[in-house]
C-alpha cells in the first residue's frame, strides 16, 4: 500500500505515555491482578440489616498482609449471606468470575494510511467576501439632552462630561428600594479614580457600596444627579429584536467566508453549504486581523466556541457519515487535515492541495475522480467532505483504543444511601424514576433498542455492588468496605443490557432490586460517605468491562468517612475581597487530580447531582466532572415536595442527551495562525489535545488563536475541529466541523465583524479560569480596561472624528458593556461574603462548559411581560430591559436565564389576573412555597404554563419556577437578576458602568 514509505503519526501527534494520547493510556495494567480472587474466611458482615429477603449481600474486604503481592490468592474475603437466613454462600456464582485479563494487546499508535494515487487540479469551493452592514454608531446622551432614538445610526451625540458634575451616584441607603430583606453589607462595586488619576483604576476597594463609584467626583457625597434617559443607552432586548426582525425565519446558508451568523437569540434555519453551522462554531470574530501587530492593537480576543455535538433544528440535516474504507479517512500527509472543502484538487484530480499547509498530497486510486471545466470534482455533491462544512467519518481500527472496536458504553448509577437522603425520600424517588428512565435510554438513530448497558451502586460509608445477571433468581448485593484501594467485586451481572431487562424478564430483576433499595436502607444511621471510591469504583468497572461510560452520582454530603479523597470544611468567608480568596475555588489536589486523569483515559464522565444542605467543598467535589465533560447539578435543602420534579427533569434531560464517549479533539489552522488556549469541561494532557471522557449536545469548548505570522487577505483564514469519539452504540467515529474565515488590514473589519456573544463567551471563561490563579479585584480590573481598550481602538481607528464627549461604539459591540458589567456581577466574579462559596464554585465551573447561548442568557436574563400578551398570538410576548424600571406594580413578568426562572407578580396586580393563573381571590393568598402553576382551563393559564414549559424544555437545565410578589422577601433573589440595575452584592448599574467605561476610553486617548 505504502508507496512512498511513509510511516504515520498518530492521528494526534502528541501522544504521550500515560494517558489520553492513546498510547500506553488505554488498556494499561487492566484489572489489577489481584481482582477477582475471592476466598478465604468470611469477615464481619458489614451488609444492612433490613430487606425483603430477596437479596444476596456479599461483603468483600480487601486484607492487607503483605501477601498480595506475594500470593494473587485470598486477598479478598468474601462472605456471601442470604439476605434473611444468613447462609453463607461463600464464593460461588458471581465472585468467581475474574476480570478480564489484564491489557494483552500492545499499544499501538495510530496510522495513517499512505496516499496511493494520482489527481488533477480543482478549484475549491467559492468563497466571498462577506456582506458589510452599515457601520453604526450609538453613543451616549448628555443629562440635559437625552436623542429621540438611540438606535439611530450614525449621529454622534455628545456624551455626559465626565469631568463636570458627577455621575448619578447610588443613593446611600442599601438598594434604594425598601426591602424587608437585609441589604448586602460590604458588596463593593468597583471604584472609579478621581479626575485625572492616571493608571489602573483602584476598583475594586474597600468603603465602596453596591455600584457606586466612590472615585467620582461627588459621587458619594453628593446628591444623586438627574438621571440619563435609560432608553438613551444600546439595549440588548432591541439588538435582539433587530435581528429577529431581520434574520428571523430565514435560511442562513453558509457558503459565504467570513460570514457573520445570525444571532443565537434568533431563530434561523442554517443550511449547511461548505462551513459549519454557527451551531457547531461561533467566533469572537470573523474577520481575522491579518498580523500580530494588528491583533495587540486591537485587544479583540481572537476565539472559537465550538460545540461539536450542538443539537439541531428539527428542519436541519443532520450529519453524514462517510465511510472511506479500510484505509480510513483520507488525511493531509503533513498536516494531518482530514479531507474537507479545502483541500483544492489539480493535475487533473490526481493530486490535491492541502488548504491548512499546502502540502501536495496524490489522491488514493480509489478515491480519483474527474475534474470539470471549473476544477471542481464531478462528484462534488456526492461527498459530503467536498461539499458541506460538518459530517462524519466511520472510524477504522487505528483510530480504536488497543485497535480493537469499542464496546458500547454503560451508565452506572450511584446512589448515596446515608441517612439524610433516605430520609428526604431521594433515594426512593430515585429509584422509582429509574424504572422508568432505564427505558428510555438514547440509542442511535434508526437502532430499536439502546445498546448502554447499566450498573447500580449504592454506598454510604461503604460500596454496594448489585448483580442482576438475568440468569440470577434474585439479585445480589456485594459490599466493599474497604475503599482505600477501590475495586469492583464482580464483573459478570454488573453491568446488564436493560432493555432486554426490562422488557424480556418474567420477574425484571432491576425492578426488583429498585424497589428494594429504599426499603434496604430505611433504618440507616450512617451519616458519613466517602466519594472518591466512589468515582474510582466506576472507573475500574469500566476498565473491567473495557468501555466508556458515564456515572451518574447522587450524593448530599461532604465525603468525611476515612477514605481517599476525605475532605474538611475549608470554607473561609474573611478570605473573600483578599488576595487569597482564589483558595476558594481552588480544588484539593492530590488524589482528586489524579482521579480525573483515570476518568479521562478510561473514557469515564462524571455527573454529580449534589443534595447539599450545608458547604461540601463544591471546587473540589466538582473537579472530576469538569475535567471529564460532566455536569454538576445542585439542590440546596432538597425536598422532594418543592424540589424533586425540577430535579427529576434534570435527570431525564441529563440522560437522554445526545453524547460521545471517550472523545479527544484537535482543532488544526491553515498557516499563520493557531489555537493556543482552551477552555471547556476538557483535560489536557499537552498543549494540542482536547481530551473529553464525553461530550455531550450542550458542552462547548472555547478555543484562543495566536498569530504565528501574518494572514492573507486573499486566501483567509482556516480552520478544522476534528473530534474523534465513541457513539452510543459503540461506534467509533471522527466528527469534522470546518470553517473558513476573512483577514483584514482593516482594523475597521475586524470589529464589523464581530460578535459580541462570542466575545462574551470567552470573556466569561478566561475570568473564571483567571480567578483561581489570581485576586477577583485584577481579574475584574483586566476585564474593564480590556473593554476600554477595545473600544477606544475602535474609536480611534475606525469612527470619523468627533469630539472627545462622545461615546462612540461599534455596532457589532455597542451592548457589550452590559455583558461585561453583569458578567462582572455574577456570583464568581464579584467577591461577595453575601453568597455562598460552593454556588460560587458550582457557577464558576458551569461557565466553563458554556456554549454562547448559554452565557448570553446567563448574563443577560430574559424579562418577558405576560400580563398584557395577546393568548391568542402563538408569538412569545417581547422582553424588556433587566431592569426594576420596566416593572409595573400591575404586571406579571417572567424571568429566566438558564438556570433560576421567576414569575414575579406586582403588588397591584388584578385579581382577574390572579384568579385566571392562580385559581386565588387575589395575591394576599398566594402561598410562598409553590412552584408550578394550577392547570386551570382558560386562556391565561395556558398560554402562561405553555410558555414556561417550553423554556424548561428548552434549555439545558430544567428551571425550577419559583413564583414572588413584589416587595416580599424572596424578592431578593429575583432582583439579584435584573443585571441593568445596581448589583445586589455589589456592582455598578449599566448606565454607571458605560460612563465609567467612557471615562476610561477618554483616558486612553489622550
Ligand atoms: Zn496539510
Amino acid at each position: 500500500m505504502s508507496q512512498q514509505g511513509y510511516v504515520a503519526a498518530p492521528p494526534y501527534s502528541q501522544a504521550q505515555p500515560g494517558m489520553g494520547g492513546y498510547q500506553g493510556g488505554f488498556g494499561t495494567g487492566l484489572a489489577q491482578p489481584l481482582h477477582g480472587h475471592y476466598g478465604g474466611p468470611p469477615q464481619a458482615f458489614t451488609a444492612p440489616t433490613t430487606g425483603k429477603g430477596l437479596l444476596l449481600f456479599i461483603s468483600v474486604v480487601r486484607m492487607r498482609q503483605g501477601l498480595e503481592q506475594l500470593q494473587q490468592v485470598c486477598t479478598h474475603q468474601i462472605v456471601l449471606l442470604h439476605f434473611t437466613s444468613y447462609r453463607n454462600c461463600l464464593a460461588s456464582g458471581p465472585m468467581q468470575s475474574p476480570p478480564l485479563p489484564a491489557s494483552s494487546v500492545a499499544q499501538q499508535p495510530f496510522q495513517t494510511p499512505p496516499p496511493s494515487a494520482m489527481g488533477q487540479p480543482q478549484m475549491p469551493p467559492v468563497l466571498q467576501s462577506p456582506h458589510m452592514s452599515p457601520h453604526m454608531s450609538p453613543q451616549m446622551s448628555p443629562p440635559q439632552s437625552p436623542p429621540a432614538n438611540m438606535q439611530m445610526a450614525g449621529q454622534p451625540m455628545s456624551g455626559p462630561p465626565m469631568s463636570g458634575p458627577p455621575i448619578a451616584g447610588p443613593p446611600m441607603t442599601g438598594m434604594g428600594r425598601p426591602f424587608p430583606g437585609p441589604p448586602a453589607p460590604g458588596a463593593r462595586g468597583f471604584q472609579q479614580p478621581g479626575p485625572g488619576v492616571v493608571g489602573p483604576p483602584g476598583y475594586p476597594q474597600q468603603a465602596g457600596m453596591p455600584g457606586a463609584f466612590p472615585g467620582a467626583p461627588g459621587g458619594l457625597a453628593g446628591p444623586p444627579q438627574k438621571k440619563l434617559d435609560p432608553d438613551s443607552i444600546p439595549s440588548i432586548t432591541q439588538v435582539i429584536e433587530d435581528d429577529q426582525g431581520k434574520q428571523g425565519g430565514t435560511v442562513y446558508k453558509t457558503n459565504v467566508r467570513g460570514q457573520v451568523p445570525p444571532l443565537v437569540t434568533t431563530d434561523f434555519t442554517v443550511q449547511d453549504q461548505g462551513n459549519a453551522s454557527p451551531r457547531f462554531i461561533r467566533c469572537t470574530t470573523y474577520s481575522l486581523p491579518c498580523t500580530a501587530d494588528l491583533a495587540k492593537q486591537c485587544q479583540v480576543p481572537l476565539a472559537s466556541i465550538i460545540k461539536p455535538f450542538a443539537s439541531l433544528q428539527k428542519n436541519e440535516t443532520p450529519l453524514y457519515v462517510v465511510n472511506h474504507g479500510e484505509t480510513g479517512p483520507i488525511r493531509c500527509n503533513r498536516c494531518k487535515a482530514y479531507m474537507c472543502p479545502y483541500m483544492q484538487f489539480i493535475d487533473g484530480g490526481r493530486r490535491y492541495q492541502c488548504g491548512f499547509c499546502n502540502c501536495v498530497n496524490e489522491v488514493p486510486v480509489f478515491y480519483f475522480q474527474h475534474l470539470d471545466h471549473m476544477g471542481q470534482r464531478v462528484d462534488f455533491y456526492e461527498r459530503p467532505e467536498l461539499s458541506l462544512g460538518s459530517y462524519e467519518f466511520v472510524a477504522t481500527l487505528d483510530y480504536c483504543k488497543n485497535n480493537k472496536p469499542p464496546n458500547p458504553p454503560a451508565y452506572i448509577f450511584m446512589i448515596d444511601v446515608s441517612y439524610n437522603n433516605i430520609k428526604s425520600g431521594l433515594v426512593k424517588l430515585i429509584c422509582d424514576e429509574l424504572k422508568t428512565l432505564l427505558e428510555n435510554l438514547p440509542s442511535e438513530e434508526g437502532m430499536e433498542s439502546s445498546a448502554i448497558k447499566v450498573g447500580f451502586v449504592t454506598y454510604n460509608k461503604v460500596l454496594h455492588f448489585y448483580n442482576v445477571k438475568s440468569a440470577l433468581a434474585q439479585p445480589q448485593m456485594m459490599v466493599v468496605s474497604d475503599t482505600a484501594e477501590m475495586f469492583v467485586p464482580l464483573l459478570d451481572g454488573f453491568l446488564n443490557n436493560v432493555t432486554c431487562q426490562l422488557s424480556h424478564d418474567p420477574v425484571p430483576l432491576l425492578s426488583s432490586l429498585l424497589d428494594q433499595i429504599p426499603d434496604m436502607f430505611a433504618d440507616t444511621n450512617e451519616s458519613e460517605t466517602v466519594f472518591v471510591p466512589v468515582i474510582q469504583a466506576g472507573v475500574e468497572a469500566f476498565k473491567a468491562a473495557e468501555c466508556s461510560g458515564k456515572l451518574f452520582i447522587f450524593h448530599s454530603s461532604m465525603p468525611t468517612a476515612e477514605a481517599p479523597g476525605k475532605l474538611k470544611n475549608r470554607d473561609d468567608k474573611k478570605l473573600v475581597n483578599t488576595e487569597k480568596e482564589k483558595t476558594l475555588f481552588q480544588p484539593q489536589k492530590g488524589v482528586y487530580e489524579q482521579l480525573s486523569k483515570d476518568c479521562v483515559a478510561q473514557g469515564c464522565c462524571v455527573d454529580l447531582f449534589l443534595f447539599p444542605s450545608q458547604y461540601m467543598d463544591i471546587a473540589t467535589m466538582a473537579d472530576v466532572p469538569s475535567h471529564t465533560g460532566g455536569s454538576v447539578y445542585k439542590y440546596n435543602n432538597f425536598q422532594v415536595e418543592t424540589d424533586g420534579e425540577h430535579f427529576l427533569r434534570d435527570l431525564r434531560k441529563d440522560v437522554r442527551k445526545s453524547i460521545g464517549f471517550d472523545a479527544i479533539m484537535r482543532v488544526r489552522t491553515s498557516t499563520g495562525f493557531r489555537a493556543t488556549e482552551f477552555f471547556g469541561a476538557i483535560h489536557m494532557n499537552n498543549t494540542t489535545d482536547v481530551e473529553m471522557a464525553a461530550v455531550d449536545c450542550d458542552k462547548a469548548i472555547t478555543v484562543e488563536f495566536k498569530h504565528d505570522d501574518a494572514l492573507s487577505e486573499e486566501t483567509g483564514a482556516l480552520m478544522q475541529c476534528a473530534l474523534l469519539y465513541t457513539t452510543i452504540n459503540g461506534q467509533r467515529r471522527l466528527r469534522i466541523h470546518n470553517l473558513s474565515l476573512n483577514c483584514s488590514l482593516q482594523l475597521s473589519e475586524l470589529f464589523k465583524s464581530c460578535e459580541t456573544d462570542s466575545l462574551i463567551n470567552f470573556f466569561s471563561k478566561s475570568a473564571c479560569r483567571a480567578i483561581l490563579n489570581q485576586p477577583l479585584k485584577n481579574v475584574r480590573e483586566i476585564l474593564v480596561n480590556q473593554t476600554a481598550h477595545m473600544l477606544a481602538c475602535y474609536r480611534k481607528n475606525c469612527a470619523s472624528p468627533s469630539a472627545a464627549s462622545q461615546l462612540i461604539l461599534p455596532d457589532a459591540m455597542k451592548v457589550f458593556p452590559v455583558y461585561v458589567n453583569s458578567l462582572m456581577k455574577t456570583a464568581p466574579l464579584v467577591g461577595s461574603t453575601e453568597l455562598s462559596t460552593d454556588d460560587r464554585a458550582h457557577q464558576r465551573l458551569a461557565i466553563m462548559g458554556m456554549g454562547v447561548e448559554d452565557t448570553q442568557l446567563l448574563l443577560y436574563p430574559r424579562l418577558t411581560p405576560l400580563h398584557n400578551m395577546d393568548v391568542s398570538s402563538e408569538a412569545l410576548p417581547a422582553p424588556v430591559r433587566c431592569s426594576e424600571e420596566r416593572l409595573t406594580d400591575s404586571g406579571m413578568f417572567l424571568l429566566e436565564n438558564g438556570h433560576s426562572m421567576f414569575l414575579w407578580l406586582g403588588q397591584a396586580s388584578p385579581p382577574d389576573l390572579i384568579q385566571s393563573i392562580f385559581n386565588l381571590p387575589s395575591l394576599a393568598h398566594l402561598q410562598g412555597n409553590m412552584c408550578a402553576l394550577p392547570e386551570l382551563d382558560n386562556p391565561l393559564s395556558i398560554k402562561v404554563r405553555s410558555i414556561i414549559n417550553g423554556l424548561i424544555e428548552k434549555r439545558p437545565n430544567s428551571m425550577k419556577l419559583q413564583i414572588v410578589r413584589q416587595k416580599d422577601k424572596p424578592e431578593m433573589l429575583f432582583r439579584q437578576f435584573l443585571v441593568e440595575d445596581k448589583g445586589l452584592h455589589g456592582g455598578a448599574s449599566y448606565m454607571d458602568f458605560l460612563c465609567y467605561v467612557h471615562r476610561e476610553i477618554r483616558q486612553l486617548l489622550t
